[in-house]
């Protein structure tokens, strides 16, 4: 009753091994900064997010 691959979430079973690409330029990820690339990756989409929030409460 010890499966380790019980924990893992089956969402994604045809995704590429070495990893998800950055979801804001489609380069590599890098374990340091998933699902990103580098944290500028993460800031542009840390700011994006805040400015779709920040625009539904202001409307
Ligand atoms: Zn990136």
């Amino acid at each position: 009753m010890n499966d380790p691959s019980a924990n893992r979430p089956k969402t994604e079973t045809a995704a590429a091994p070495e990893g998800r690409p950055c979801v804001i330029c489609g380069r590599p990820s890098l374990p340091a900064f998933r699902p990103f690339c580098s944290k500028r990756c993460a800031d542009v989409d840390l700011s994006r997010w805040l400015g779709e929030k920040y625009r539904i409460e202001s409307d």
